[in-house]
């Protein structure tokens, strides 16, 4: 009996994406399915560790690959665990990935579809870039599932009746559309899978000859291992296209055993600050893949290395839910936390010291892997400062008020080598971004010294600016924060006593700052708000607002005045005067200039009332002259 099932709304939209890709890439399709059946084998491996009534397996349990070019179909065939009825239905009806929910939302239209495509590796159904119709027929694992056949044209609906395979496991075959006949080719059918699939460990046969390498290349000796092999490793264990930044290789025999092929990424995944998305390495043990992503391998702040880790001292018994727990796993975890460390450290050296070096200029840079991923670095000082703080402090770059993107990037070691005489801290400003942060007043002064600010943009520096409060004995300050006790020059300029203005301000603006007092901050603007000793920082205010997060009304802020500036030398004559009122209006009027330049004004509304009061006076002013 044959029964019609409908796709889910969201495979028929990425069917037709794929039927009308015009992606030039499309061989990735057999990449897609043998990666499924080596999963599968993987799977049939991991279950017949515990039981032994599965559905036996054609002799060599592997992957074979077969064509008929004059029917224009090619086949893939595994002896993994295959699927019974329910299976066939959910897993190749709806879409449970993530990753290609996530390729629905960035596809905007059908042009962005191409370049897109590659990147989140589209799973089984990537068949349909190349076939008008695709058949499967399976064989569960499991004793008493009958087996399945399921078919589809690829056009809102799908095919399931009784299938006829008596060995466990999955064939796949595919019609070749008209325009991708020649992936019937055994020659080509063999190239791609050297291309994509070499090292995967499970044998792939092409016509009857393996066509992949098949070695487990994480326990070669890691200096047989070339560049280029392990490239292209890299590329079929994280399925990206691009080369990796950085392979770290390790073998360690004692105190226990285990094998680490780990790489860092030339570009930081789309999924990277998912806190769903699944990350760590793949877990082997004994070349039995224990785990596709061993979360508990490697310290989240580290999720963005990928690779594998195979070790013969993790029991084949222990059960996923209990390789967390193991000691073993925690010593594994803490050495390759260590070596990745270890081998950023070198890249960054190498740099420092021969940065012209760089022969190959498509390869990634220390600053380009920084630039990815010091977010997560970053993140990695503020959770374990404790346990990493002297392999991370040299790893961290700053955009600085004289370092950006195009003069390179500036460590603290250099900052520090840097500072002029009189200068004892390092400093730093957060803000929005690198042009907020350079028209914000706080640096007016710093600029007219010449020293250097660290200028810092990302969400988590509030966090790692909580966190690192020290380097190499300097103190590490905000700009922005507490009194500042830098030494005047005097300009020989016009200067306003305060002594009798800044109590009174204080009390007139007394329900919007925690005081007002004369700054040494300020050469250009008559006012700017400043971060209050322990206060939240107006920065953080804002990352928290919107995080929707509730701030009660926000940290009051202290007001600090420039004492040689012509509104405050002016203010402070007046409220000398009797005319307390206009005193009290300028007085507001200040503070709202102070919170635009801050962006953080709270009552626009009267802010606007009070300007336009101010512009009818002003008007009068110039009609009267
Ligand atoms: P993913 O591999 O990321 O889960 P795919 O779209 O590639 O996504 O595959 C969807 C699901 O279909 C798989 O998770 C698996 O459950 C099932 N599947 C696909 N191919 C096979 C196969 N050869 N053997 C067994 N199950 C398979
Ligand atoms: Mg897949």
């Amino acid at each position: 009996m044959t029964v019609q099932h409908g796709f889910k709304a969201e495979v028929q939209k990425l069917l037709e994406l794929m039927i009308h890709s015009v992606y030039s890439d499309r061989e990735v399709f057999l990449r897609e399915l043998v990666s499924n059946a080596a999963d599968a084998l993987d799977k049939a491996r991991f279950m017949a560790l515990t039981r032994t009534d599965l559905v036996e397996a054609h002799a060599v349990p592997g992957i074979r690959i077969t064509a008929d070019a004059e029917a224009g179909t090619v086949t893939i065939e595994d002896d993994g665990v295959g699927m019974t009825e329910e299976e066939a239905v959910e897993n190749l009806g709806t879409i449970a990935k993530s990753g290609t929910k996530a390729f629905l939302e960035a596809v905007k239209d059908q042009e962005s579809a191409p370049n897109l495509i590659g990147q989140f590796g589209l799973g089984f159904y990537s068949a349909f870039m190349v076939a008008d119709e695709v058949t499967v027929e399976s064989r569960s694992a499991l004793p008493d599932a009958p087996p399945v056949k399921w078919v589809s044209q690829g056009e809102g609906t799908f095919e399931i009746s009784e299938g006829s395979r008596e060995t466990r496991g999955t064939k796949i075959t595919l019609h070749l559309r008209e325009d991708a006949k020649d992936f019937a080719e055994i020659p080509r059918l063999k190239h791609i899978v050297r291309k994509h699939s070499n090292f995967l460990a499970w044998p792939i046969e092409v016509d009857g000859e393996q066509a992949n390498s098949g070695k487990a290349l994480w326990a070669e000796p890691p200096s047989q291992v070339s560049e280029d092999e392990a490239n292209q490793f890299y590329k079929t264990v994280a399925m990206d296209w691009r080369d990796p930044a950085l392979r770290i290789h390790l073998s360690v025999d004692s105190p226990f055993q285990y094998h680490a092929l780990l790489f860092v990424p030339a570009e930081r995944p789309y999924d990277l600050f998912n806190p769903e998305a699944p990350r760590g390495p793949r877990l082997y043990a004994k070349r039995v893949l224990i785990e596709e992503h061993a979360r508990e391998l490697l310290p989240d702040w580290l999720r963005f290395v990928r690779g594998v880790v195979d070790s013969e001292d993790i029991s084949l018994n222990v059960s996923r839910e209990m390789v967390q727990k193991t000691p073993i796993v925690q010593k594994i975890k803490k050495a390759l936390t260590k070596r990745i460390l270890k081998d950023l450290n070198t890249f960054a050296e190498a740099e420092v010291e021969a940065p012209e070096s760089d022969d190959d200029e498509a390869k990634a840079t220390y600053e380009d892997v920084w630039r990815q991923f010091g977010a997560l670095l970053k993140e990695g000082y503020y959770h374990e400062r404790q346990l990493w703080s002297d392999q991370l402090l040299p790893l961290f770059r700053f955009n600085t008020t004289a370092h950006d993107d195009e003069t390179g990037l500036m460590s603290l070691a250099a900052y520090k080598e840097a500072m002029p005489e009189g200068q004892d801290a390092i400093w730093y400003l957060t803000a929005e971004s690198r042009q907020a942060a350079l028209s914000s007043p706080h640096l007016e002064a710093f600029k007219k010294r010449g020293w250097n600010v660290l200028l810092l943009t990302e969400t988590v520096d509030e966090w790692f600016v909580s966190a690192l409060t020290e380097f190499d004995g300097l103190p590490v300050k905000s700009v922005a924060r507490g009194e500042l006790d830098l030494e005047e020059e005097d300009d020989g300029a016009e200067k306003a006593d305060l002594s009798g203005l800044t109590p009174w301000m204080a009390e007139v603006l007394s329900d919007a700052v925690s005081g007002v007092r004369a700054s040494t901050r300020l050469t250009d603007s008559a006012v700017v708000l400043v971060d209050d000793d322990a206060g939240l920082s107006s920065n953080m205010e804002r990352i928290l607002r919107a995080a929707n997060q509730d701030v009660y009304g926000g940290a009051k802020r202290i007001l600090e005045l420039n004492p040689r500036h012509p509104l405050i030398v002016n203010l402070a004559k007046l409220h000398e005067t009797d005319r307390k009122d206009d005193a009290g209006q300028l007085a507001k009027l200040l503070l709202d200039d102070a919170m635009l330049l801050d962006g953080t004004v709270k009552d626009p509304t009267a802010m606007g009332r009070r300007l336009q009061d101010l512009l009818v006076k002003a008007s009068e002013a110039a009609l009267s002259r």
